[in-house]
Formats: structure tokens, sequence, C-alpha cells
């Protein structure tokens, strides 16, 4: 199966839950995905890409759903266009000097927006599920959803790209809403 394969599986697929902050996995590091990590990583993708699509959200890292490891699933595409990027083992290899501030959100920090600084355009490396060492000059809000999602594998947030103050505002009120959501 490709990628279009697995996100067309979601359609039927249970969705895997997504954790939501503090949980502790979200603030490790990932190891690195091997050769024999492969199957168990194919046949979790469509509960995977199911809960990133029902959500909804555009991309979704492996630690999110209390996988240790480097790899993530993006797509930025429509409900009736799909387009379905795994990324494996992903490095950014050179970033854009020039900046960019766009508003981020987060499916471990539901309800929760901010706005973000970032390199505007990066050099992405990664394999991907046939195993192909891709290189990829991406920008705009692909280049935005990539670098979010390679700081889930190193166990950042978005909220970690911002001052303390705000940062801890947003864990607060994360933290209150979810108390009240469990009542
Ligand atoms: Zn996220």
């Amino acid at each position: 199966m490709n990628e279009a394969d697995f996100s067309g599986a979601a359609a039927t697929a249970q969705a895997t839950p997504i954790l939501i902050a503090p949980q502790a996995v979200l603030r490790q590091k990932g190891r690195v995905v091997r050769p024999e990590d492969m199957a168990a990583l194919r046949e979790g993708l469509p509960g995977m890409f199911a809960a990133m699509y029902q959500a909804p959200g555009i991309g979704l890292a492996a630690p999110q759903i209390g996988i240790s490891m480097r790899y993530a699933i993006v797509d930025l595409g429509e409900e009736d266009a799909r387009e379905p990027i795994v990324l494996i083992n992903p490095e950014i290899i050179s970033e854009s000097e020039v900046l960019h501030s766009r508003e981020e959100g987060c499916l471990s920090l539901p309800n929760q927006y901010a706005e973000v600084v970032r390199p505007e355009a990066v050099r992405v490396r990664y394999t991907s599920l046939a195993g192909e060492q891709i290189e990829r000059d991406v920008d705009g809000l692909l280049a935005t959803c990539i670098q979010h999602e390679i700081d889930h594998l190193d166990g950042v947030l978005f909220v970690d790209h911002l001052s303390a103050l705000r940062r801890n505002m947003i864990l607060r009120r994360l933290a209150k809403e979810q108390k009240a959501k469990r009542g």
C-alpha cells in the first residue's frame, strides 16, 4: 500500500485516540524508525489518518498517539482531493532566513491557538513509505506544518515558541477546559 491507500483506508478505520497535553510522551524525544518497525508503523497508519481527518487536522505526529518514534503524517488536501504524506525520520536540512508568522493550533492542545514565528521555507529530508530518501523544498503552510510535526518528534509543542507568560496562560487554559470536560 502507498500513502494514498492508507489515507483511503482511514475511511473505514477506527480513529486512534489522540493524547492531550500534558501527557509525558508528548515531551519525549522520539527514537529513529528502523526497518523492523515498518510493519507495525504501516498497520497503525489507517487509524492514525482516521484520527487526523476526523479531528480535523492537517498533521499528526507519532508521539501524539503515544508512540515515541520519529514519524508523522501530513495532509493539506481537501476532503475530496487528499494529499497524504508520511514523513519517516524527517529532518530539516536548511531553512530560509525569512521568517513568517502564522496562527497554529495542535490536536494535542485542542482549542488553543497562537501566532508562531518560524522560517517561511525549509528543505526537508525524510524516508517515504516505499523506503525512498526524499529531499523537498517546501514553503507556506506546508513548511509550517512540517516544522510543527518535526518539533513533536523532539518533544516540542508550538507553545514552546512563545514567551513563558503566553505559554503558561495557554497551558493553564487548556488544563481548565479539559477538567471542565471531564466534569
Ligand atoms: Zn501538534
